[in-house]
């Protein structure tokens, strides 16, 4: 089992017996624990650099007292950088607009799009006393909207007839009257994704984004592809106006690392996450939940 970067900082700060403030000298062994914690839970370089530069800053200079071991002091300025470049606050998914709010989730195939939008679809449903209309707009991958359809079924939530032959904008016009005509609440677009991103899926994400203008344009993006998915935020935010990101398989992403970069790099708030492949395993994003999952 490895030790946690707690246990590493208060095993290299706690030795200091001497009173006053931190040196450099002081802090510079326990920074380089936290860069190393930092890369090994695959947090971007660039990000790990300019993090540990303002603990750094925060943290010598700090007086030693005697109530405080210096380590729990140096862990706290830690944990409070972490919860401030994850966002501090919790964002939820945002639906103050006028009915139907339309919700699209982007992403690349296999991510975990069509599985979130079925679970935020139903907890919508179910917690929030919301009317949800689902439709993918998957024409590429013959059975995508047949999974949705039966992700709907399994889970009490309407979704759009599939009608074959039909293009993905013309399916987002019939989705948009059907949310309208039958007095739904919230209409979830579920749009096709690709193996990597291309300027044929980025121009059809954009005839989307124009024909629904969405309330919310969530990317959802697999946590254990670390890098790739930040540089997949980023290219999605160029060609869309990303609202937030969803992170899944956070369940095989012990240390988020993830989570830091993504929210780092893109500073998009990342509002939920997908916890498992069952329907009821989306949480909400805490950045203190994270702050200690990453401290350990
Ligand atoms: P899409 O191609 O982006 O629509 O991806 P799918 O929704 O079809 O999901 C691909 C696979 O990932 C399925 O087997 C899902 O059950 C699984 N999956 C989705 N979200 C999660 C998650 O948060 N954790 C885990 N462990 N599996 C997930």
């Amino acid at each position: 089992m490895f030790e946690s970067l707690s246990d590493r900082l208060s095993g290299i700060l706690d030795k200091l017996t001497r009173r006053g403030a931190l040196t450099e000298q002081d802090v510079s062994e326990a920074m380089r624990e936290v860069r190393r914690a930092l890369l090994e839970a695959d947090v971007a370089l660039d990000v790990v650099k300019d993090f540990v530069e303002r603990v750094k800053e925060k943290a010598v200079g700090q007086e030693v007292v005697k109530s405080v071991a210096p380590g729990q002091m140096v862990i706290k300025i830690v944990h409070d950088e972490l919860v401030e470049t994850l966002g501090r606050e919790p964002e939820p998914i945002d639906l103050a607009a006028a009915v139907p709010v339309v919700m699209m989730l982007v992403g690349l195939q296999g991510s975990g799009k069509t599985t979130t939008t079925a679970k935020i679809a139903r907890r919508l449903q179910t917690r929030d006393k919301q009317k949800v209309l689902m439709a993918s707009l998957d024409t590429r991958r013959p059975a995508a909207q047949e999974q949705l359809k039966i992700l709907g079924e399994q889970t009490d939530v309407a979704t759009l007839p599939i009608v074959e032959g039909e293009d993905p904008v013309t399916i987002t016009k019939r989705a948009m009257d059907a949310a309208r005509r039958g007095g739904y609440d919230v209409l979830m677009l579920d749009t096709a994704g690709r193996t990597h991103i291309d300027e044929e899926l980025m121009a059809e994400t954009a005839a989307i984004e124009k024909a629904s203008t969405p309330h919310e344009t969530l990317l959802v993006a697999d946590a254990l592809t670390g890098q790739d998915a930040v540089n997949l935020a980023q290219n999605f935010d160029e060609c869309v106006k990303l609202t937030g990101i969803v992170l899944t398989r956070i369940d095989g992403d012990g240390r988020g690392g993830a989570a830091l970069s993504m929210r780092a790099v893109t500073g998009k708030p990342i509002k939920l996450l997908g916890t498992g492949e069952k329907i009821d395993a989306l949480e909400d994003f805490h950045p203190d939940r994270i702050a200690n999952r990453i401290l350990g």
